[in-house]
């Protein structure tokens, strides 16, 4: 008889964006003349940047020569060209990462569901509330327990540092996803203290780092020198340079990373990642690699942030908007998300701005109880839609 993991049992039963599709479908089709705006799902309407399609090009014309076509990838880390890439990109802001602690990934969200499989199911998992709902169903997944610090309106979306507890894993994630909020220096560094005190570990969400232009605000948590003992940073390509269909990411551990067993013995957490992913990832396409490295060249970082450009000229015409209309909101600087008090239950708020306005956005309380009451819209739509939508939410919210 085969035996069901029981973890999954305990996952709550609809995943956020399934019941989102699901109420979305259930409208349309009693409405199927209706043209509906999609500010739900954070995927992007931008195609990718020229000097990213002719590399992809050129690895494509590689692939098909005897003398230069690639099979497995060796390290199973993903090609060095590309590692090097990535740590030129880091130079770039003043951090150094070698290139042999970075992982390349198939994106962020893989990564930041796998890594919880080389932590005992003893840890104890902290997640903000609210937070992007990957952190904590994979905890769940892997038999961890789920504790959560409270991110609210009072504190500016920033989670509270527990006083009383110890958690032993805990993911941060800036810019966030849902409430827009990023972390100061001073603020990582209180994390980054307490992870160390408590030996515990932080997985920093940087998935929207490309979004922040306020350069006093970290891009990465190892903007904080200290971090490299207690962090492992996870970021994609997917927001930054249109990746989300075309696959790319990267994990950072920092080689000094140690983790314990229950007698105290420590163990390198670069290695056992290596070991796990030697097991069970054989790595991202040589194409889309080469396509991902002419993300970081010159040309490339001047062709994706006008893109980036244009989504916070998206989220300018959004916070426009709501200041406007007077409606509390966080997010729309350094983030490509909007997220307002909507006044009442979340998924009430959904259904009315669908049935009445016919625009899709994501309830807060999907990303936790503290979500509730608050609405999250993103600025990755088309400049007409953005308009559109802006035009709609006004004549639903104006007083
Ligand atoms: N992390 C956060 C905070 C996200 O919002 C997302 C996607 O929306 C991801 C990770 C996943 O990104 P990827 O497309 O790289 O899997």
């Amino acid at each position: 008889m085969s035996k069901i993991n029981q973890n999954f049992l305990n996952l709550k039963e609809n995943y956020l964006f399934i019941e989102i599709g699901k109420r979305i479908r259930g409208y349309t089709d009693k409405n199927p003349d209706k043209s509906i705006i999609r500010m739900g799902i954070g995927d992007v309407t931008q195609p990718l940047a020229p000097v990213v399609v002719e590399a992809m090009k050129k690895a494509c014309d590689e692939m098909g020569v005897k003398e230069t076509f690639k099979g497995y990838e060796d390290s199973g880390r993903g090609y060095l060209f590309l590692r090097e890439a990535v740590a030129g990109y880091y130079k770039g802001f003043g951090v150094t990462i070698e290139p042999d602690e970075i992982f390349i990934s198939d994106g962020a969200k893989s990564d930041s569901g796998n890594i919880t499989d080389i932590f005992s199911e003893n840890n104890i998992a902290l997640v903000s509330d609210p937070a992007y709902p990957v952190y904590v169903d994979s905890s769940i997944m892997n038999g961890k327990n789920v504790i959560y610090a409270d991110a609210t309106e009072r504190t500016g979306f920033a989670p509270i540092i527990p006083t009383n507890t110890k958690a032993d894993i805990i993911y941060l994630c800036s810019p966030n996803n849902p409430t827009g909020a990023v972390f100061t220096k001073e603020q990582i560094q209180k994390w980054v203290d307490y992870a160390i005190f408590n030996k515990a570990v932080i997985i920093y969400d940087a998935a929207y780092e490309a979004f922040i232009s306020d350069e006093s605000l970290p891009r990465s948590i190892f903007c904080i020198e200290s971090a490299r003992k207690c962090a492992i940073e996870i970021a994609s390509l997917s927001k930054t340079a249109g990746f989300t269909g075309t696959r790319c990411g990267y994990t950072i551990i920092p080689k000094e990373l140690e983790f314990y067993d229950e007698n105290g013995n420590s163990y390198n957490v670069l290695k056992i990642w290596a070991r796990r992913q030697g097991s069970k990832f054989n790595g991202v396409p040589y194409i889309i690699q080469r396509g991902a490295e002419a993300v970081f060249t010159p040309e490339g970082l001047k062709q994706t942030r006008e893109t980036i450009g244009y989504y916070m000229q998206n989220a300018e015409i959004m916070s426009d908007t709501f200041d406007e209309l007077g409606i509390k909101y966080t997010g729309g600087k350094n983030s490509p998300y909007i997220w307002f008090k909507c006044n009442m239950p979340s998924w009430e708020f959904f259904d009315k701005l669908l049935t009445e306005k016919q625009i899709v956005g994501t309830p807060g309380a999907g990303f936790g109880k503290n979500g509730d009451g608050w609405f999250r819209l993103t600025a990755f739509g088309t400049r007409e839609n953005t308009i559109e939508a802006m035009r709609r939410v006004k004549e639903l919210l104006k007083k």
